[in-house]
């Protein structure tokens, strides 16, 4: 394969020095940086289904799969024919577009709750956009987070929570005023809060993919759905994992439960830059034009994301679930068995098509407390170990695990023998 790298630069060092000169960390999204594993960054030149290839030339069974955005693999002919098509016809215009309105009409027709979509860039301007809607439309001020849940990098949601218990109104980084997460009230997940009439929305990871991957109880998702209703709140699903990769209808589907609005990146964009908010007819049209919640977005509804999001959704059906399933389960007892096989202390909780990694000797999590008890140096060494046996996984012990179409039973097969060296050489 032909490796890009240019510059006249050859290894990965010399590409991540040189990004860092200009770059703050080397990176433009700061778990890219390996500063929770330790190291330095592999630089990836090229991909290709479940490989990615650093500059070096070096091949990698993925499992990170751009955090779970190319759900087909990497470079897939149907999203690369989809992008050739539509590049040439122009990138951005500034105007309606017919492929805005076909992802619509794809995504409104495979998800009941949602009605109507409204497209921007990211899952951080989805879950932004979800609280403004749901603060005008309401006009109430208060959002209900769930600790150890993740909605990207907006404000009101940077709030950080306490351990086992409600808190309010504490920045989770600086930069963040307290006045922007007065109104957040972080509470535990999996516990049904009590809510009262000052809650604009309740947001939820509805199965959380950001700490580990944990499965709501069952009672979780339908308690919040009947507490929303009782206090008039907004129930938003965060989706931007779980929409269109747990199934056709994401885990709104698979959990039998109908939330207001649902926030969608990742997948919908084939592995371009795309965010979406879907919901209810009447509580859509509160966003500008129609209502007073402005929205805007220069590149909102991007022709190339909107063409490869159609291409990944035309690929995506119940048939190729019900295999992304198999997958997952393959793929986690495979690894179960290799590092039992080491006496490497881990778990591989599967929820649907996800997977998840907890390392030492601790129950399943079932909310942040208890995933915070996952041995994160011991996650570490073995992420090296896949590593240097040629497997990438995310750089953090609370990333999720991503099987997509590309992980037929030989990659996963290959992955599950690797880990067998990696676990024995990750034992501490
Ligand atoms: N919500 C969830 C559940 C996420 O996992 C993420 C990012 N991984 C986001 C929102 C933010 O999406 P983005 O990175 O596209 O801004």
């Amino acid at each position: 394969p032909t490796v890009c790298t240019g510059a006249g630069l050859r290894s990965n060092d010399e590409f991540f020095d040189r990004s860092t000169a200009v770059i703050p960390g080397g990176v433009n999204s700061s778990i890219r940086a390996f500063r929770s594993v330790g190291g330095r960054p592999y630089i990836v030149a090229r991909a290709d289904g479940a490989r990615v290839y650093d500059v070096e030339g070096t091949e990698y069974l993925d499992l990170v799969q751009s955090y779970g955005a190319v759900i087909l693999g990497h470079a897939h002919p149907a999203i690369t024919a989809a992008v050739t098509a539509a590049v040439a016809d122009g990138t951005s215009y500034g105007a309606p577009t017919p492929r805005e309105m076909k992802l619509a009409e794809a995504i409104s027709s495979r998800v009941p709750s949602c009605e109507q979509v409204r497209f921007m860039n990211s899952g951080t301007e989805a879950t932004s956009t979800a609280v403004r809607l749901a603060r005008g439309y309401t006009g109430r001020d208060r959002v209900v987070i769930f600790h150890g849940n993740f909605h990207g990098a907006t404000d009101a949601l940077l709030a950080a929570g306490g351990s086992g218990v409600a808190t309010l109104g504490l920045p989770g980084t600086a930069g963040v005023p307290d006045g922007a997460v007065a109104e957040t009230m972080v509470v535990p997940y999996n516990e049904v809060p009590t809510l009262d009439e000052s809650v604009a929305c309740v947001i939820v990871e509805a199965v959380a993919a950001n700490m580990g991957v944990v499965a709501p109880d069952p009672a979780f998702l339908a308690g919040l759905r009947a507490e929303c209703d009782r206090v008039g709140a907004v129930l938003v699903f965060d989706e931007v994992i779980t929409g269109f990769r747990l199934g056709t209808d994401g885990a709104q589907g698979a959990y039998g439960v109908t939330p207001d609005l649902t926030t969608y990146g990742k997948v919908i964009g084939g592995g371009l830059p795309v965010g979406a908010v879907g919901g209810r007819r009447e509580l859509m049209e509160t966003l500008s034009p129609l209502g007073p919640v402005f929205h805007a977005g220069t590149l909102s509804g991007n022709p190339l994301a909107t063409a490869a999001g159609l291409a990944a959704l035309d690929h995506l059906d119940d048939g190729t679930y019900d295999e992304l399933r198999r997958r997952a389960r393959r793929l986690a007892d495979g690894l179960t068995a290799a590092c039992a096989a080491a006496g490497f202390a881990a778990q591989f909780p599967v929820v649907g098509t996800l997977v998840g990694m907890v390392c030492g000797d601790v129950d399943t999590p079932t909310d942040f407390e208890s995933a915070k008890r996952t041995d994160e140096a011991a996650y570490g060494r073995f992420f090296h170990a896949m590593l240097d046996q040629g497997v990438a996984m995310a750089p953090g012990a609370y990333e999720a695990i991503f099987v997509g179409l590309a992980h037929d039973d030989s990659v996963i097969d290959a992955i599950t023998e690797r880990a067998h060296a990696a676990a024995a050489a990750a034992v501490a």
